[in-house]
């Protein structure tokens, strides 16, 4: 393809904007509101994120629209369907970001269980002159459910071996060489676990998948970690269940309504508020960066995606 005219949807940190600017024939829909409306035709590549997606209105606008490289491991906020009836080939960024993901939700599992950044703030606000921080719950050996078990909850399980804790998933398939062991059931696994991962994509399909009825089978000693998504649980059911006590506490890096957090979750000690950084490290971002760009040029060069989805 011959100097393709890239569509990029919304700003990246300086190195990534700058490398695009430099390297394609680029427009920066940011900059150029009405540019869709007016020339969408002109589009033949759009770059965006996990973050910003690309809608079926965005799609409607850019006919001649033949691939879309996004940078991030979920697609829930692209127009997938639509983008597929058309031929639009989709890449993703996956693998490169497991081990930073399943390293925040295992950080996540023993923060909130241990109340490390709690006792933190102990410190900080010279509590300690005062008395000893609370017990808090043990997690080695402990059991582990993580619901959906692809590549970052395999690494998530892998981890957890680590720390002697007994491991099961959910999934909508069994996955029989895994090695771990798979419950169809996802109250079961509620029931069954000290600490519910979720590591499932978003979307549809599992919006409030974790609603009231699974917190209180995760029940009051139970903790739940999410790193998939905020719109996979019902957060006003989570709110109520944490201030009920009916739940034993939360480690969230996702939100139903990013970057808002709703304020009923600060003062609590159990509950530990990330502001989505799973991925968010200088190597991880990097390896990210360039598997974008990797995905781009080979699409240019030769018509295939290195990581279609
Ligand atoms: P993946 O390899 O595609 O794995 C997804 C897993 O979820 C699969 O095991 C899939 O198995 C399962 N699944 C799909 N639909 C399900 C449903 N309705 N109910 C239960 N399980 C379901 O994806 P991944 O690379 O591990 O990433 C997982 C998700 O993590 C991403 O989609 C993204 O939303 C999230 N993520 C978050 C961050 C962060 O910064 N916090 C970073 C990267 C990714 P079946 O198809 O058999 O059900």
């Amino acid at each position: 393809m011959s100097r393709p005219t890239v569509l990029q949807v919304g700003r990246f940190p300086p190195r990534f904007n700058e490398r695009l600017q430099r390297d394609y024939q680029l427009v920066r829909l940011w900059e150029q509101k009405d540019f869709l409306s007016e020339r969408g035709a002109d589009i033949d590549i759009v770059v965006t994120s996990a973050r910003y997606g690309c809608s079926a209105e965005q799609l409607a606008q850019m006919p001649n629209l033949k691939a879309i490289c996004s940078f991030g491991v979920g697609y829930d906020s692209i127009a997938v369907d639509e983008a597929k009836a058309r031929g639009i080939v989709i890449s993703t960024t996956p693998d490169v970001l497991n081990e930073c993901v399943a390293d925040t939700a295992i950080g996540l599992v023993i923060d909130t269980a241990r109340q490390f950044a709690a006792s933190d703030r102990h410190v900080r606000q010279g509590k300690w002159l005062n008395g000893q921080y609370p017990l808090t719950r043990k997690v080695s050996g402990k059991k582990l459910g993580i619901v959906g078990f692809g590549r970052i909850g395999k690494d998530i399980a892998k981890r957890a071996t680590g720390f002697d804790m007994e491991i099961r998933y959910h999934k909508r398939r069994e996955d029989p060489d895994s090695g771990y062991r798979f419950e169809a059931d996802l109250k079961a696994l509620a029931t069954w676990a000290d600490f519910l991962v979720l590591a499932c994509p978003g979307g549809a399909a599992t919006h409030h998948l974790i609603d009231a009825e699974i917190l209180a089978a995760l029940g009051a000693n139970g903790i739940l970690v999410n790193i998939a998504r905020g719109t996979v649980v019902d957060e006003q059911a989570l709110v109520a269940a944490l201030q009920a006590g009916t739940l034993g506490g939360a480690g969230l890096d996702v939100f139903e309504d990013e970057p808002r957090v709703p304020e009923a979750l600060f003062g609590m000690p159990n509950v530990v508020l990330l502001p989505h950084v799973g991925s968010a490290t200088e190597e991880t971002r990097l390896a990210m960066e360039n598997l974008v760009f990797d995905n781009l040029d080979a699409f240019i060069e030769r018509g295939e995606l290195i990581t279609p989805l």
